[in-house]
């Protein structure tokens, strides 16, 4: 059985290095020659919107499903009409602007952070007025890693970020669509993801919500399980998927990301994909994200989501350690993606596993110098009293 998938980077990488094992192969779709899933599978290199490089695609294939979450709508509905595709393209249309995202959560019951919608700069001052400060102004479409954001503190802040929406002509949508959002900023004691999986027979399963830490808008540290998690929280993101789930009759991992405050979850984005927040689940649950993914799209029964003890993931971001370094430690697991470095680019990430929380704060403190560093977020861990830790 030959899957399709949109998109040939890292998350590409490991549903392949998970779905050769069940037996499954691999043809990718991605405008770059240099998308590291070149190493392990066959692929098309050509732009999404090229219509006869996707009909070569979906020659021959079992069905489609993507790892990147700014494929044209229009692509995936062409290639909807030649095979199936999972999650649909509407979980995609959804997830790939902010204001709908947002929307569906509000209608599902799923608490979110104020919003409104902007239109362009003259649009700016009234939805200040409305929202107040601080607030984040934010790109409705394309935005990643924290690109296409504005944080409004001051008045001073409001001003720059008016001066710079008129130049921001590059990733403004097609005019008929809102391009801005302007959210309340939420004073949230962490942020938090939650990885479900719901399989083409309606079977779900949720893995343990993760603790993620972000410098400079992008994921550097998660904690899976979440250390000190009151299990109604637990209970509220599994309901929100589920919702999700239910409304998309979605199949495949879905994640979604929270803020938490207050003892209460606010959804902040959602991702109809394997998420970099799950990567913890290759060595730390009993199936990864990456399978129950393969085994959601092809119709195979899910495996447990259960966590084998406690996770720390770190993205390596623009450069890498010695593999040796890490790996002298025990219960590491190095993945590296075979990109070539670039700042600012996920190169690989670590895993490491233990047994109870306490075990984990130590391994952590054990890796090298080289990830004693504010970016590697360790103090947000190092620094807890024990007790915060588990
Ligand atoms: P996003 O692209 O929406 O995931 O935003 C990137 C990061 O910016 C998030 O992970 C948060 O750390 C921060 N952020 C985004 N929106 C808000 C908000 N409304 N309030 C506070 N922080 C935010």
């Amino acid at each position: 059985m030959t899957i399709g998938i949109l998109g040939g980077g890292q998350l590409g990488y490991m549903l392949a290095l998970a779905g050769y094992p069940l037996g499954l192969h691999f043809r990718f779709f991605d405008p770059s020659p240099e998308a590291p899933v070149g190493r392990i599978a066959s692929r098309v290199t050509a732009d999404f919107r090229d219509e006869s490089a996707l009909e070569k695609f979906a020659n021959g294939l079992e069905l489609v499903t993507y790892e990147f979450e700014n494929v044209p709508v229009d692509s995936v509905r062409f290639l909807a009409e030649r095979a199936p595709v999972y999650p649909s393209p509407r979980a995609l249309e959804v997830a790939q602007d902010r204001i709908s995202e947002k929307t569906l959560f509000q209608e599902l019951g799923i608490p979110t952070t104020e919003f409104v919608p902007v239109a362009g700069r003259d649009d700016v001052d009234a939805a200040v007025k409305k929202i107040g400060l601080p607030a984040i102004l934010k790109t409705c479409r394309m935005g990643y890693d924290g690109k296409g954001q504005w944080h409004l503190r001051t008045a001073d802040d409001v001003a720059k970020a008016k001066s710079e929406l008129s130049q921001h002509g590059t990733i403004t949508p097609a005019s008929s669509e809102i391009p801005y959002i302007l959210e309340k900023y939420v004073p949230f004691t962490r942020e938090l993801s939650v990885i479900a999986v719901r399989a083409r027979t309606g079977e779900t399963a949720v893995y343990p919500l993760v603790e993620n830490h972000h410098r400079g808008g992008i994921l550097r540290l998660s904690l899976a399980p979440a250390p000190h998690l009151d299990p109604a929280i637990q209970r509220a993101a599994e309901q929100a998927a589920r919702a999700v789930f239910d409304e998309l009759q979605y199949v495949g991992v879905l994640a979604i990301e929270f803020f938490e405050q207050a003892g209460k979850l606010l959804a902040n984005e959602m991702a109809p994909r394997v998420h970099n927040s799950g990567h913890w689940t290759i060595e730390g649950a009993l199936t990864s994200q990456f399978e129950n993914h393969l085994r959601a799209v092809v119709g195979l029964p899910l495996g447990s989501t259960l966590a084998i003890g406690c996770s720390a993931m770190l993205n390596l971001i623009g450069e890498t350690p010695e593999a040796a370094e890490v790996l002298a430690i025990r219960d590491a697991h190095l993945h590296l993606y075979g990109k070539s470095p670039r700042a600012g680019r996920k190169l690989g990430h670590v895993t490491l596993r233990a047994s109870s929380s306490e075990q984990l704060a130590s391994r952590l403190s054990e890796l090298s110098s080289f990830f004693h560093r504010p970016e590697y977020c360790l103090d947000a861990v190092l620094s807890r009293p024990a007790s915060l830790r588990a």
